[in-house]
């Protein structure tokens, strides 16, 4: 052992060689480039790509990935990484069939979890259960007298709170439901949730801890190594923070504060720290809501809602001053816009901006959803990002339709418009808005289709993108995005050898094929940082046979 030990630290270089895979990524031309292998320095970064015929370089260490498809990382433009995290530890609710189920499965939580001082949930659908009632405090007081709990609606739009938690908030049978608001035997809707949420205590440092590093395991298995990381709070950043002082930051995040907020504690961009985890980028802002609750801001009103256009977060002197206030402190501006009117107005305030600061500071619209066809080449003539999620194309497709008209769909989730006017195309996933897994991402992309395959033909094919495309979006165009195309999002010397091994030929597969990819291995500076536990990864195969 000592001798092994003496030879490997001797060895002329402590490099590492990966051979014999079916590697796959997308060179700087956007064309897909097939390679055997790689060539990982003691540091962490690529040395160089082998191709078939290349001699074998020396290494201290030879692993043979046995003709298994290897691809760069994927990056996640867009994600919300403590969400993640808070979401995956909360109970979860979704797919309860009656309220006995969801008493079983708060029971066994509340027994799981004994240090809960509020438990947490969510998911519920009294419409899928079979006398389609509304669970009630007494429900929930039969299972968990002693400690406060609150369960969301599935939609978000309702709770359900016990005894115990509206005691802490404060509320009785006397108190009155506010405006826009009801409460009926424990069930707080739309504008009474507050009255419930507002005594859920903040996470502590401790709660923020466990959230980052669950969203840093699913990342991970999801083959995720790098993240635009959205509204991030300053207790996220801290978190993150501490995360990297303990060397227990695996994923690179590209921050994006929440508003201004963080202007004190990060005044200006930081450099990267910890080699290459962490970097406070930009800041986010929003310039109107979602589609679904009709908060969109749209130029004409909604269809299937003629009295109203939705919500306009900003007027134009607003979010010109607040943008203003960012790029001059040397910030990347990453603004949230769905509707077309924000769109628009996300569009003109970059413009001024370039008419104060010069061309090319990458501004970013996050989402770009309903974009009018004629603002679209101003998006390309900016050099903007145009920041986007293929999954959420599949899974608004029906409402999209509903609340626009299909007239209004011609520019939506335009992102083959987008490429031909000149946007930088970045590609993620609105995490844990959307699942963080990026291959149903890619599949959408190329497809327009569904994991069911509808529609079939796909919804408005003609704004499909190629798979080098695709890739080349979720890679290298995402780390562009975050200013990072100089060290990830592909596996040119110099940059992180940040890596993954999948299950299939991504290249080749069928849409539902590539649907279904699931990753095996997960690697981050040359190391192996995740890998698919063997009773999990044995199944498929299994079922294949
Ligand atoms: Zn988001």
């Amino acid at each position: 052992m000592a001798l092994a030990t003496a030879l490997l630290s001797t060895a002329s270089a402590a490099d590492t060689l990966i051979t014999n895979a079916n590697g796959i990524q997308v060179d700087s031309a956007g064309r897909l480039e097939h390679f055997t292998g790689l060539l990982v320095g003691a540091d962490g970064k690529v040395i160089r790509l082998l191709h078939s015929r290349d001699p074998l370089p020396k290494a201290a260490v030879t692993i043979d990935e046995h003709g298994q498809t290897l691809t760069p990382g994927f990056i996640d433009a867009h994600g919300h990484v403590i969400e993640l995290g808070a979401h995956a530890l909360q109970l979860d609710l979704v797919g309860t069939r009656s309220l006995a189920e969801l008493q079983q499965r708060l029971r066994d939580y509340a027994a799981a979890n004994p240090e809960a001082k509020w438990i947490q949930g969510a998911g519920w659908n009294q419409e899928l259960w079979p006398d389609k009632r509304f669970p009630t405090a007494a429900d929930l007081d039969a299972v968990v007298p002693d400690r406060p709990v609150v369960l969301g609606r599935v939609d978000g739009h309702a709770l359900v709170a016990n005894s115990a938690a509206m005691r802490l908030a404060g509320v009785t049978a006397q108190t009155p439901a506010p405006a826009g608001g009801e409460i009926e035997n424990g069930v707080f809707v739309d504008n009474a949730k507050a009255l419930i949420n507002r005594a859920i205590p903040a996470p502590t440092d401790a709660d923020l801890d466990r959230q980052l590093a669950k969203a840093q395991d699913i990342l991970l298995s999801f083959g995720v190594t790098g993240v635009g990381s959205m509204s991030t709070a300053l207790g996220d950043w801290l978190a993150m923070k501490r995360a990297g002082d303990a060397g227990r930051l695996n994923v690179r995040f590209m921050v994006y504060a929440d508003e201004l907020n963080l202007l004190k504690e990060a005044p200006h961009p930081t450099p990267w720290l910890y080699r290459d985890r962490l970097r406070m980028v930009g800041i986010k802002f929003y310039a109107d809501g979602a589609l679904g609750s009709r908060g969109a801001w749209l130029k004409q009103p909604y269809s299937d809602q003629p009295n109203t256009t939705g919500n306009r977060l900003h007027s134009d002197a607003e979010l010109r001053a607040m943008a203003d206030t960012a790029a001059a402190a040397g910030f990347q501006i990453a603004t949230h816009a769905i509707g077309d009117a924000a769109n628009a107005q996300v569009i003109s305030t970059y413009e001024w901006l370039d008419s104060k600061y010069g061309l090319n500071r990458r501004w970013r619209i996050e989402h770009a959803q309903v974009v009018d066809c004629a603002d679209l080449p101003r998006i390309g003539r900016g050099h903007m990002i145009a920041s986007m999620q293929p999954t959420h194309q599949t899974s608004d497709r029906l409402m999209a339709e509903k609340r626009l008209g299909l007239a209004r769909l011609k520019c939506a989730y335009a992102w083959q418009s987008m490429l031909r006017t000149g946007a930088k195309l970045a590609f993620g996933t609105d995490f844990p808005v959307e699942s963080p897994n990026p291959f149903p991402g890619l599949a959408a992309a190329i497809s327009r289709q569904d994991i069911n395959g509808q529609p079939p033909g796909g919804w408005f094919p003609e704004e499909r993108v190629t798979f080098p495309e695709a890739l080349h979006a979720y890679t290298r165009g995402a780390a562009y995005a975050g200013f990072a195309e100089d060290r990830i999002g592909a596996l040119d010397r110099g940059k992180w050898a940040d890596f993954i091994i999948v299950d299939r030929d991504i290249s080749k597969a069928s849409v539902p094929e590539l649907y279904r990819t699931q990753v095996l291995e997960t690697w981050v500076g040359g190391k192996k940082v995740w890998s698919r536990p063997p009773a999990a990864s044995a199944a498929p195969t299994e079922r294949g046979r």
